[in-house]
């Protein structure tokens, strides 16, 4: 499986050479290309990217509203993001059941529930191809099933919006918490399940206009915890066998 980082930013106002534009990830395996999410910075970008299918996580504008005229292959999503995108003219519409695994042409996901947002409900999702298993979950605030989810995994890739402050409030009629978990909370997730190398996608502020050794210092949390830290960039590359 090669995972490459397609963009690597934030739902933020400000954007880098490094992190120029809206979190999407490409998994490659044996030919076939899965896109993940499809922000607003892809609209009339996803050609060139020429995906086989695209998945999406939930339904807020930096992870769909690339498709927003439509898209140039099938695209797979749980209902609840299919609900939001209902007038929008994507003719290949596959609506994915939580924790039920699909495979699309060899590439095996299952999408697990992630607390994040009320209007939008998000899912991340485990992936594996050419024996290689990684979750993915660019906006989390808390994973339900986190021990089924994490379990065996080769890599974690998280949520870089915010590093050591959570970005929570609570929503809905229901008090729902949503937001975004902090890395040092989604390295002790990753510690308790026995994962030992992460990296962090979606960067927030605190990254993208951070300090020179800020990926320095979240490698330093993780290697008290004896994880492998990284933090993404637009156009980075990682090959798991
Ligand atoms: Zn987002
Ligand atoms: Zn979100």
């Amino acid at each position: 499986m090669t995972l490459t980082f397609l963009g690597t930013r934030g739902n933020i106002d400000i954007s880098t050479r490094r992190h120029r534009r809206h979190t999407s990830t490409l998994v490659s395996h044996r030919g076939v290309q899965v896109m993940i999410d499809c922000g607003a910075d892809w609209l009339r970008h996803v050609d060139r990217v020429a995906p086989d299918a695209i998945v999406l996580t939930h339904a807020h504008p930096d992870h769909i509203d690339g498709l927003r005229h439509g898209s140039p292959c099938p695209v797979y999503a749980p209902r609840a993001v299919w609900r939001a995108l209902a007038r929008w003219p994507i003719p290949e519409r596959h609506p994915l059941t939580l924790r039920v695994p699909s495979n699309i042409r060899g590439i095996h996901l299952k999408a697990f529930p992630l607390d994040h947002s009320v209007i939008a409900p998000a899912v991340g999702y485990r992936i594996t191809a050419g024996g290689a298993t990684i979750f993915y979950a660019p906006d989390v605030l808390r994973i339900r099933h986190a021990a089924d989810a994490l379990t065996g995994i080769r890599l974690y890739v998280g949520d870089g919006a915010t590093i050591a402050r959570p970005i929570v409030r609570v929503e809905g009629r229901k008090g729902a918490a949503v937001g975004h978990a902090p890395i040092v909370t989604q390295l002790e997730w990753c510690a308790e399940a026995g994962v030992r190398r992460a990296i962090f996608t979606h960067c927030g502020r605190a990254i993208v206009a951070g300090r020179p050794d800020v990926e320095e210092r979240i490698a330093a949390v993780g290697r008290a915890e004896r994880i492998e830290t990284r933090i993404a960039h637009d156009g980075l590359r990682i090959v798991l066998r």
